[in-house]
């Protein structure tokens, strides 16, 4: 079997193959066998889990995970990395390597149709261009109780800061609402090829199980999030009543009733104080339609 981790045998596999690296697909393929081994032993992944591994690459981090877990299924969207995959991962019979892209192609009926019967769970080591997007579709599809996903350091921040903060906006607060996410470990630029610009860093995503904080109108908590971030200066009042279509003192009342100064700003505020404004909003929106 050929040593992944060995860069003179991957850099001969690749000329094998006739592969070069397209930087617009974000590959940076992982070169130090102890970052897969770190990522499955830290996600705690069983014989019992069926992992969905978005982007596999050359295979590095899949060898792993089809060692820990009772089965993957891979989804790549490069087809010049089917056959390439096929060699390196022919050992292993609980995988299932599929062509695809992970923003278009149905989840749902991959985790049906390949890890039946097993606790779906999803990773990946993601191309950075699309961290965002696949991570919404990820938490949207609500198909996995874990996610555990390698993106830039600077993302991985962003998504565990604390409110108050420079680097907590909308994406943490979207992130606490479907997930409790923690950084697991930080991995440095050195470690992959081609070498990327920045380091990046592993985030494990425990997935809540149903609607969290009590929240009833999951539209009006984002839009409330959404307006106060997008508004970051403005005091929240000031921010919802360009965003929302309401009395400004209608707004002031909310926020108080929350026990909040009206000089609060929104980028201070918790997913779980801005859910207690989101309901208590949707109150007062009912009243004053009455
Ligand atoms: N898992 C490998 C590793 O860690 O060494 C490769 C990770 S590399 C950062 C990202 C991988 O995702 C590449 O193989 C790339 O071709 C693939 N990819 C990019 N966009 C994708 C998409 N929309 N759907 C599925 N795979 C994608």
């Amino acid at each position: 079997m050929i040593d992944l981790f060995s860069i003179s045998e991957v850099r001969a596999l690749l000329e094998r193959h006739g592969f070069s690296f397209k930087k617009s697909l974000g590959q940076n393929f992982i070169t130090n066998r102890w970052i897969p081994e770190r990522f499955v032993s830290s996600s705690s992944i069983t014989k019992n889990h069926g992992v969905l591994e978005i982007g596999p690459g050359i295979g590095s981090l899949t060898q792993s995970l089809c060692e820990a877990a009772g089965k993957v299924t891979c989804l790549e969207i490069d087809e010049r990395l089917l056959a390439l995959l096929q060699e390196t991962l022919s050992g292993y019979e609980n995988l299932v390597i599929r062509h695809g892209d992970a923003l278009k192609a149905d989840l749902g009926e991959i985790v049906r149709e390949d890890l039946d019967g097993l606790i779906p769970i999803a990773c990946a080591n993601l191309p950075y261009y699309i961290t965002t997007p696949i991570l919404e579709r990820l938490f949207e599809s609500h198909l996995f109780s874990l996610i555990t996903v390698m993106v830039q350091k600077e993302v991985a921040l962003r998504i565990c800061a604390k409110p108050g903060t420079s680097d907590y906006g909308s994406f943490t607060v979207f992130a606490e609402y479907y997930s409790r996410p923690r950084i697991l470990f930080e991995v440095s630029a050195n470690n992959f090829l081609p070498r990327p610009k920045v380091d990046s860093a592993v985030v494990l995503f425990e997935m809540r199980d149903e609607k969290p904080f009590g929240i009833t109108d999951e539209k009006l908590f984002f839009r409330i999030v959404r307006g106060s971030f997008q508004n970051r200066r403005k005091t929240l009042v000031n921010a919802l009543s360009s965003t929302l279509k309401m009395k400004k003192e209608d707004i002031a009342s909310v926020i108080s009733a929350c026990g909040h100064k009206l000089d609060v700003r929104g980028e201070t505020l918790s997913a779980e104080a801005f859910a207690k404004i989101s309901e208590e909003m949707l109150k007062k929106l009912v009243e004053c339609e009455q």
